[in-house]
């Protein structure tokens, strides 16, 4: 990996942990610090890490709270998936089960 992308995935990791420090006390600040992590996310052309991934919808960009504004459940038609749904745009993502 190179030097500006590691970078990248330093400063992306950096803000969706602040993102999820402010999610209660300050959510329009979360919500910047999750556009501003996509962004660079596309920018260097990097894949937003694993762990934030299924945290924040791909369609509305919202940060996403189990509970508070999105929806887990495990479905096992066809093959086991988690699906996550936004309950601000109702977009759907599913996550394969191994
Ligand atoms: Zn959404």
């Amino acid at each position: 990996m190179s030097y500006t992308k590691d970078i990248a995935v330093q400063r992306i990791n950096i803000l969706f942990t602040l993102a999820e420090r402010m999610f209660f006390s300050h959510p329009e600040l979360a919500q910047r610090y999750v556009d501003l992590a996509r962004r660079i996310g596309m920018r260097c052309k990097v894949r937003i890490p694993r762990k934030w991934r299924r945290r924040f919808c791909r369609k509305c960009g919202s940060f996403l709270w189990p509970g508070v504004n999105c929806r887990v459940r495990i479905r096992q038609n066809r093959f086991p998936h988690i699906v996550i749904t936004c309950l601000k745009c109702g977009s759907q993502k599913r996550i394969p089960i191994k």
